[in-house]
Parts: C-alpha cells; sequence; structure tokens
C-alpha cells in the first residue's frame, strides 16, 4: 500500500476475523534505541484514539528484527494521489475532505491532548476508493446516508467518497495531560515559555490544515520553490499569495479562512473550534449550476 524511510505497508488478510487488514512492518533493525522508542509512543497514542476520522489500530507485535501494526485498511490510498488524479477539488469535494480531517484534529486537540504533527495529503487516506466521475458533474446537496450508498458526492456528483482518515502517528506528541488538562510535566514548576510551547504547538496542526485547504482548493501548495532556501525562507515569512487565475472563481469566504491558518503568529492562527465554526466550514453546498 506505501512505503515509508523504515516501513513498508501491506494489504493483509486477518484470518482470524476473515477481514482485510494493512500491516506496516517496521525495520527494527534499523532503528537506533531512540527511533525504537518513537514507534513504541506511534502505538501507544494510536491505542488510545477512537474516532471516525482516525485510522484504527487494530494490534501490535514484534519480533526480533520487526515491529507490525496492524491497521483499519484504507482501500481507497492517499488523498495526494487524488489530488493528482483529479488535478483540484470543488469547493464542496474540499469541505467533505476537510471537515473529516478537522473533526480528527478536534478529537485529538481537544480530547486527547494529542498534536499530530504531519498533517499532510500523504497521511490523510480514503477508506474505500473515491468514485468521481470527471466529466460533466451533477450537483446535488450533500446527504451523508446516501453517500454511504455511494450514490453521490457533493459538488461532484455520482459515485461516492467515503471516509477520510488521519494517519501515521510517527511524529505525534502528547502535550496535554488528559485528565487534568494541564502541560505535561510537573504542574506548577513549568516556565512560561514552555506553557506557552505547548499551547502553541497545537497550532502546528493548524497551518498544515491550511495547507491542505489550500491545495485541495486550487491543486498546488501554498508554499513552494525549487530551491530549499527560498522556500524555508517563504515559510518563515507566510509569503503566499492567491494565485490568478487559479484563485480568481473561488469564495471569499474559504480564502478568509485560509488567511487564519496560514498566519505567521501562532497565537493569531485560527484554532480548530474556530476553524470549525467559520461560516465556509457551515456554508451549505453550492447550488447547481444552471442547465446548459
Ligand atoms: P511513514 O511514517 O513511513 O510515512 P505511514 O504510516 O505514513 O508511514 O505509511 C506510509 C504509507 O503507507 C502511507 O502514506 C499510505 O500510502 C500507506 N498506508 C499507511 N497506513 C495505511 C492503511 N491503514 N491503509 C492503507 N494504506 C496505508
Ligand atoms: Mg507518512
Amino acid at each position: 500500500m506505501g512505503d515509508g524511510a523504515f516501513s513498508n505497508v501491506y494489504k493483509a488478510l486477518d484470518l482470524k476475523i476473515g477481514q482485510k487488514v494493512a500491516v506496516k512492518i517496521v525495520r527494527k533493525y534499523e532503528l537506533n534505541a531512540s527511533q525504537r522508542a518513537n514507534i513504541l509512543k506511534e502505538v501507544q497514542i494510536m491505542r488510545g484514539t477512537n474516532h471516525p476520522s482516525i485510522v484504527k489500530l487494530t494490534s501490535f507485535s514484534e519480533s526480533p528484527e520487526h515491529y507490525f501494526l496492524v491497521l483499519e485498511l484504507m482501500e481507497g490510498g492517499e488523498l495526494f494521489h487524488q489530488i493528482v488524479k483529479l488535478t483540484y477539488f470543488s469547493e464542496n469535494l474540499s469541505r467533505h475532505v476537510i471537515v473529516q480531517v478537522a473533526q480528527g484534529i478536534r478529537y485529538l486537540h481537544e480530547e486527547r491532548g494529542v498534536v499530530h504533527r504531519d498533517i499532510k495529503p500523504e497521511n490523510l487516506l480514503f477508506d474505500r476508493i473515491p468514485i468521481v466521475p470527471s466529466k460533466n458533474p451533477i450537483h446535488r446537496p450533500y446527504d451523508e446516508e446516501k453517500e454511504d450508498e455511494g450514490e453521490f458526492i457533493p459538488g461532484v456528483g455520482g459515485g461516492g467518497i467515503g471516509r477520510v482518515k488521519i494517519a501515521d502517528f510517527g511524529l505525534s506528541k502528547v502535550v496535554w495531560n488528559e485528565e487534568t488538562m494541564t502541560p505535561c510535566g510537573t504542574v506548577g514548576y513549568t516556565a512560561p515559555e514552555i506553557v506557552k510551547d505547548e499551547r502553541y504547538s497545537k497550532s502546528v496542526d493548524m497551518w498544515a490544515l491550511g495547507c491542505v485547504l489550500y491545495t485541495l482548493l486550487c491543486g498546488f501548495p501554498p508554499f513552494y520553490d525549487e530551491s530549499i532556501n527560498v522556500l524555508t525562507e517563504k515559510v518563515a515569512r507566510g509569503y503566499y499569495t492567491f494565485l490568478s487565475p487559479w484563485w480568481d472563481d473561488i469564495n471569499a469566504s474559504a480564502k478568509d479562512l485560509i488567511t487564519h491558518l496560514l498566519c505567521v503568529d501562532p497565537s493569531q492562527r485560527f484554532t480548530i473550534d474556530e476553524f470549525l465554526a467559520h461560516p465556509w466550514i457551515n456554508a451549505a453546498p453550492a447550488p447547481p449550476p444552471p442547465p446548459t
């Protein structure tokens, strides 16, 4: 299904339950002690999560050479590939995708005290292959029940797009103690910069969410340069534009939302609750275009 630096992900059949699963096999023998500890942390964080927008870990085991993470199979593959395939997503379809991702982030940030830290289209997976007709889209209002029958996709029509889920907790981190909702570490003795750091650490996911939404809507990322130094400088300054003609027909409200996410000062950046309350997120799907 995919490869990482130290792992390969395979489609497999769980003989006990007769169900298809994904198995992430990590080459333990290539990892040093701290990298091994990171895999165990990834497993621990995934074990504690239970949300429809988060890929489930069903079991974990290890041999002397490998770690085996048995995961819910996401047959539809990466959001990244769908963007490449479709060039870009309609506003309705982008909203449908980003809301699911945002609900997963809300759960991580507010119920688990977890920051993902690696939100990107390669780590957002579809539970089944989205059926998206390329021609003659039929615009109909979104209906979640019908969508499950593979009836249609908002703003695209036909097929069905299923669920999008967050995968890859390899860089994720627990920042808040779940019970006390205080920063990790000794309460009362924590320095202000740590408290602030931990508060703002969630905002890295919000920046990434802004990058994903930007990319969904136009088909290319907000920050890009062939030179890594120039790219780094662009990101550091938050230098991006809504490039014409690609952005010309996209609603001003969508641009307003992105502006509140791709904002260099983390204290000014939208939190997940502000994101979910924004008018563009809560807008009804666009009406059908007039027949031609
Ligand atoms: P890495 O930390 O190496 O990036 P990931 O967990 O992101 O590892 O997995 C690498 C790739 O494998 C993903 O980008 C995706 O294409 C595929 N993959 C991962 N988990 C699943 C899954 N549960 N179902 C289907 N494909 C998966
Ligand atoms: Mg990954």
